[in-house]
């Protein structure tokens, strides 16, 4: 950041006082520019044995399978942004069941949500940030080809939970991937 969003003067990157950390300060106008972790929220949308995913239309990881997911809006909740990115993605709508998974991923300041969720009809297709939404059974699923860890964590939780009989609650934290 190198304007302030309130007054347009220039930042400075300072730890005020009493705080801990270096935060973008407006020297002008005084505001402190906090910077938080972002929230994604995304849904496993079920029908009969089967996952709704969608195939990405934009990056990063164009082409690539996910499960409606994205970043939370102001003002909502994590179930309905759970709702509203599978409306969004994959044009379909959900009962949102129980919370399943929570990954932290610190090395880039987001936190990963997931929750079960019922497909309500089979009246879906791809949104504008996907080229193709489908069902897949467990052995149908593209290992290979899921877009990010979390979702690759969250539907292998999935599938060992289904076939044990009983959904519980995931959480793992992600370090960088070694290069
Ligand atoms: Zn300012």
């Amino acid at each position: 950041m190198r304007f302030c969003s309130s007054c347009g003067a220039s930042v400075a990157l300072k730890i005020p006082d009493g705080d801990t950390l270096p935060r973008h300060v407006c020297e002008a106008c005084g505001t402190i520019h906090y910077q938080n972790p972002k929230v994604v929220v995304g849904a496993l949308p079920e029908w009969e044995d089967k996952i709704l995913l969608c195939r990405r239309a934009i990056e990063p990881q164009y082409g690539f399978w996910t499960v409606p997911a994205g970043f939370m809006e102001n003002r909502e909740t994590t179930a309905e942004a759970a709702a509203r990115e599978t409306e969004e993605e994959a044009r379909a709508r959900i009962e949102v069941g129980a919370l399943f998974s929570l990954v932290n991923i610190a090395h880039i300041s987001q936190v990963h949500l997931f929750y079960r969720a019922r497909l309500i009809d089979l009246d879906f297709g791809p949104g504008t940030e996907s080229l193709e939404v489908r069902l897949f059974s467990e052995d149908e699923i593209p290992w290979e080809d899921i877009a990010f860890r979390s979702i690759h964590f969250t539907l292998k939780r999935y599938f060992d939970d289904r076939q044990s009989g009983t959904y519980g609650f995931h959480t793992a934290d992600l370090a960088p991937l070694q290069q």
